[in-house]
């Protein structure tokens, strides 16, 4: 089965739009801030996405884009001004950031309430300590893929390929939560492909093209690729994942496919974050 992301992400819109049109006309619409420094082509096109998705639904967004040049201390001027502004709920920095800016300082100068991204130093925590937390946008994707394929993961090996604190890390504490038995290998794991025979959900999120093979994957197994790796082949530029998609894709339970997986569930799990950071603030 191809578990098809693209439609998962889009009727997920469709229940926040109807939520968002369920506002009381009077009050203060949800309000997405993208901080977006510099001219990275690929950060450009998220953000564009970022912005025409929130419009579509009813969130009212704004991108604040600066020069590279930007110095540190007045980005997180900007942060401040929007941490006090009423009219967002959720500020996102686009990274990757200059080299002469700091990220985990530029973070964590967000305020944990409309930290969207779910990647400040409390939202961390809270997830990790099981707490009410916003939670980083592809992993919760990917949890919400799996969900539509596993309705209960208890006792299940839940095998994660890539420990980065946006994708592995989250991704195991948020099945820790749901009583899956989680493996997280990286770059110097040894047996890697042993360790993903014996996985009944493997999520590849290693950033390396078509790494796992067919014959890394039993036939039950869910799999969720989080790769996205631009590559030639036969002259031709493509985008692919980190699993082999075409010897893959007959054999196991379920996969998503790249694109059209868990990239478009991204976006609206970012959608997803600033109504709930919105319902939270206005609510207290
Ligand atoms: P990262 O470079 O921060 O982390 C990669 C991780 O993979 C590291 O923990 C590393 O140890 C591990 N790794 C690298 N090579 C390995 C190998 N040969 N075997 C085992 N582990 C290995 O990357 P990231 O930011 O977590 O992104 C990973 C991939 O996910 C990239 O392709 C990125 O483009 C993609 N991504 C996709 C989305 C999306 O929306 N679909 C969002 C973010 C990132």
């Amino acid at each position: 089965m191809i578990i098809d992301g693209k439609k998962i992400a889009q009727d997920l819109r469709e229940r926040l739009k109807k939520e968002i049109n369920q506002l009381s006309a009077s009050s203060i619409k949800p309000g997405l801030a993208v901080i977006l420094i510099g001219d990275d082509p690929a950060s450009h096109i998220y953000v564009k996405n970022k912005e025409k998705y929130a419009k579509e639904i009813g969130i009212n967004s704004k991108v604040l884009r600066f020069d590279t040049s930007i110095q540190e201390k007045n980005l997180i001027k900007e942060i401040h001004q929007l941490n006090n502004d009423k009219t967002f709920h959720g500020i996102l920095v686009q990274l990757p950031l200059p080299s002469h800016i700091n990220p985990k300082k530029i973070i964590s100068e967000i305020i944990p309430a409309k930290d969207v991204d779910g990647f400040h130093p409390i939202n961390v925590g809270n997830l990790s300590s099981g707490n009410e937390s916003l939670v980083p946008c592809t992993p919760y994707g990917c949890y919400l893929l799996l969900k539509e394929i596993i309705p209960n993961f208890s006792g299940m090996h839940a095998v994660i390929i890539g420990r980065s604190n946006i994708n592995g890390k989250p991704m195991a504490q948020l099945l820790l939560k749901e009583d899956c038995t989680v493996t997280i290998t990286h770059s110097k794991t040894k047996n890697l492909k042993e360790i993903c025979l014996t996985a009944d959900i493997l999520i590849a999120a290693a950033g390396k093209a078509k790494m796992v093979k067919a014959d890394w994957v039993q036939k039950d197994c869910v799999v969720i690729d989080v790769g996205i790796n631009r590559i030639e082949e036969n002259g031709n530029k493509k985008i692919v994942g980190d699993v082999d998609f075409e010897n893959i894709k007959e054999k196991v339970k379920a996969i998503t496919p790249v694109p059209g997986g868990v990239g478009p569930m991204t976006i609206s799990c970012l959608l997803n974050n600033t109504l709930t950071a919105y319902k939270k603030i206005v609510s207290n």
